[in-house]
């Protein structure tokens, strides 16, 4: 129970690849908050966390909204007094080529998605810094290494992620506390269920390791840079692409 003791926040960990985190760390012995923008969903998911013996509560929270994420990160210190480990994952897609994207649909993402990162960050970090140790892993993605046509505002979003996670990896390594992030490459969530089998084949030809991810295979990433075990990691990318971009 490598995570006895610690308290994890994992912002949209109602489903997806956030949940199969949230599920890991359960598993191995954290206390967890999920939060999602449905507290009925986010209440559920809690629940189902319960189940493995760990203490665990749901909360609304849209991660843009920054009243709301200061408002939940006062709630998990009244209930756990301590955050040990914050998992950005929150995201959403609003895709369209550059001549039909509508400035809601890069607001929207670049709010989301980055905005969320340092809002969330910045709230956990107060708490990290305070007890001199902290792991926070965000999720950012292939498209931001390698582009991707109809993600312009997606790709920046996820970039940004990744100069914002070098950034702060430096500023708080003296306060013992590492920022790194993780870039899955195509995975089997319901943010992919969207695309036309004909294209999933296609991209399934770009991976050398021959399929889509499964969102455990994103999870076993991220729970080794959210462990103890990670200490003398801070500022990096882990790839879990099946080989697609290297
Ligand atoms: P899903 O669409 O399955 O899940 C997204 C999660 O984010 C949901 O739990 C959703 O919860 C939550 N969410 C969305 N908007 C907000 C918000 N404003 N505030 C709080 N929570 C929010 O996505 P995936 O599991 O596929 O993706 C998870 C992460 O991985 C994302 O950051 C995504 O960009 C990234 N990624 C995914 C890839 C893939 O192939 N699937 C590839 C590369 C990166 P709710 O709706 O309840 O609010």
């Amino acid at each position: 129970m490598e995570f006895k003791g610690q308290v994890a926040v994992v912002t949209g960990g109602t489903r997806g690849i956030g949940k199969a985190i949230a599920v890991k760390l359960a598993k191995s012995g954290a206390d967890l908050v999920v939060a999602g923008r449905n507290l009925n969903t986010a209440n559920e998911s809690a629940a189902a966390l319960r189940e493995f013996g760990a203490k665990a509560f749901g909360v609304k929270l849209d991660v843009s909204n920054s009243e709301e994420v200061e408002r939940v990160f006062e709630e998990v210190r009244r209930e756990f007094s301590r955050i040990d480990i914050l998992i950005n994952n929150a995201g959403i897609t609003k895709d369209g080529l550059l001549l039909r994207m509508k400035e809601e649909a890069w607001d929207s993402v670049l709010d989301i998605n980055l905005k969320g990162v340092f809002l969330c960050s910045r709230e956990a970090m107060k708490d990290m810094a305070k007890q001199r140790y902290g792991r926070i892993v965000n999720i950012t993605s292939v498209a931001a290494f390698m582009g991707n046509p109809g993600q312009a505002n997606y790709s920046a979003s996820k970039a940004g992620i990744v100069g914002f996670t070098k950034t702060v990896a430096r500023e708080y390594a003296g306060r013992g506390v590492t920022v790194n992030a993780v870039a899955p490459g195509f995975i089997q969530t319901a943010m992919t269920d969207v695309l036309q089998e004909n294209i999933k084949e296609e991209m399934s030809k770009l991976i050398p390791l021959g399929r889509f991810g499964t969102v455990e295979d994103v999870a076993n990433a991220v729970i080794f840079l959210a462990s103890p075990d990670s200490g003398y990691i801070t500022g990096q990318v882990i790839h879990v692409n099946g080989g697609m971009y290297m």
